[in-house]
């Protein structure tokens, strides 16, 4: 089966060109200008931008967390992802403690096959640590699971600094990447007790005990054990300028630091945790938002290239699973929905009011990610020889964001209000239309995506 794509404007992380695009099963086989195959189903895609289908590095998709399970699993978040342009998802398999990595992988799994309806891969999260479990790297190497992720903090997954030097010496063997939550829990711990001990419950002392130096702190130290260790390394969802500069630092020491920040970190601020209840419950995440002064930093950060990925790190909760909080902020269900919403966010606010570049969305979105976790050249680009995953989107069309329309299962939108330029139109993924006129159209045909080792 042949599709051509006829007279859109390709986006790549070079630049912007009238192309069209032949499409023959799973693959890309030809890019160019006037295209004809007579065999070819014609599509008519003029005045519409062409992007490679846009990868989210980071989502939570069926995770048991917090005495509950997140809202969205594989078949309402994969939904969303697809209409956001989204036809990759990397999200995050837990070793629990006591379990092995292959009993992990097998675990999240199963949460994922025959339910998702866009691809999908896994950064394995490890909890133990012990000469049994740095055997079975390789095995996820083998698998195509090549990145991992460690967390500074929360206490039922989190690594101390010995367990850190000794992963990230163990990946850098292997040829493993490893993302990192940045933030130091004893200080975390020590912050919340101060506020219980004062009675202070309220929403608004969330933030409060989770400050930008929890998280330049972890960074810090971090980035120095990564220095020892000799490995390079990513920073998931930074949020603050302190946190940046500690990255700089770190990169004027010869380090290599990727950097990945989310759509709530640059467009909402830590004013919203200050509306009363139920409201702010909403917008409780971990990191918290920061102040409009980090938000810019962000913005120009991503501006000059230095930071490598726009993920979401979706993680959604309903309104009543966030009012098991509403009386104490450390009950609050942490994370917000966005996998739908990043694309069209980051158009409207980064390209559309001359932040950041068509190219340099693409290269956000879909390039870096694509690199950055082993999928390249197979995603990330339109191109001969790669997978046919491309999202037809309308730069003319415009909307609102709202809980009545969105896809997710959740009910509420943290940007709810927010005025939206572009929308998707078509995705494509692996040659399928699974999104038409923006309407899901078919559904579980996603695949998990065996990952090849970093290369950006
Ligand atoms: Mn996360």
């Amino acid at each position: 089966m042949k599709t051509l794509l006829k007279g859109g404007t390709l986006v790549s992380g070079e630049g912007a060109l009238f192309q069209d695009v032949l499409i023959e099963d799973e693959k890309i086989i030809k890019t160019g200008e006037n295209l004809s195959d007579s065999d070819a189903q014609i599509v008519d895609v003029r005045g519409k931008l062409l992007f490679p289908g846009f990868i989210d590095a980071h989502t939570h998709f069926n995770l048991e967390v917090a005495g509950t399970v997140t809202a969205d699993d594989f078949v309402t978040g994969s939904r969303a992802a697809l209409l956001g342009g989204t036809t990759t998802v990397i999200d995050f398999a837990t070793q629990y403690h006591g379990e092995s990595l292959n009993e992990a992988f097998a675990h999240w799994l199963t949460k994922a096959k025959d339910k998702s309806s866009c691809d999908y891969g896994f950064h394995m999260a490890i909890s133990d640590w012990n000469g049994k479990i740095s055997d079975e790297i390789q095995d996820m190497i083998d698998m195509g699971v090549t990145s991992f992720k460690l967390y500074m903090t929360y206490d039922d997954v989190m690594v101390n600094d010995k367990e850190i030097y000794q992963i990230l010496k163990r990946l850098k063997e292997v040829g493993g990447i490893t993302g990192v939550h940045c933030e130091n829990s004893g200080v975390i711990k020590a912050l919340v007790e101060d506020k219980k001990r004062l009675g202070h419950n309220e929403t608004v002392f969330h933030p409060q005990t989770r400050p930008y130096q929890v998280e330049a702190e972890a960074m810090d130290r971090l980035l120095r054990i990564a220095e020892l260790a000799d490995s390079p390394i990513i920073v998931v969802h930074l949020t603050s300028k302190a946190g940046y500069e500690e990255a700089l630092k770190a990169r004027n020491r010869g380090q290599k630091v990727y950097l990945e920040t989310c759509p709530q970190y640059l467009l909402l601020d830590q004013s919203l945790y200050e509306l009363p209840l139920p409201e702010s419950l909403k917008y409780v995440i971990a990191p918290p938002l920061r102040k409009v002064e980090d938000r810019d930093c962000l913005w120009a950060a991503l501006a000059e290239d230095q930071i490598q990925t726009v993920s979401t790190d979706h993680c959604s909760f309903n309104m009543q699973q966030k009012l098991m909080g509403e009386n104490d902020f450390t009950k609050i269900p942490g994370g917000m929905p966005g996998v739908e919403d990043r694309a069209v966010l980051l158009y409207t606010y980064g390209v559309k009011q001359g932040r950041i570049t068509l190219p340099q969305m693409c290269r956000l979105l879909s390039e870096n990610p694509a690199k950055l976790y082993g999928a390249y050249p197979c995603k990330g680009r339109i191109a001969v020889g790669g997978d046919a995953d491309i999202v037809v989107f309308d730069p003319n069309a415009s909307g609102v964001i709202s809980a009545k329309t969105q896809a997710y299962n959740t009910d509420y939108a943290p940007y709810e209000g927010f005025e939206t330029l572009g929308r998707v139109e078509q995705v494509y993924l692996r040659g399928l239309k699974v999104v038409d006129e923006h309407q899901v159209v078919l559904e579980h045909t996603g695949s998990f995506l065996k990952r090849d080792k970093f290369s950006l």
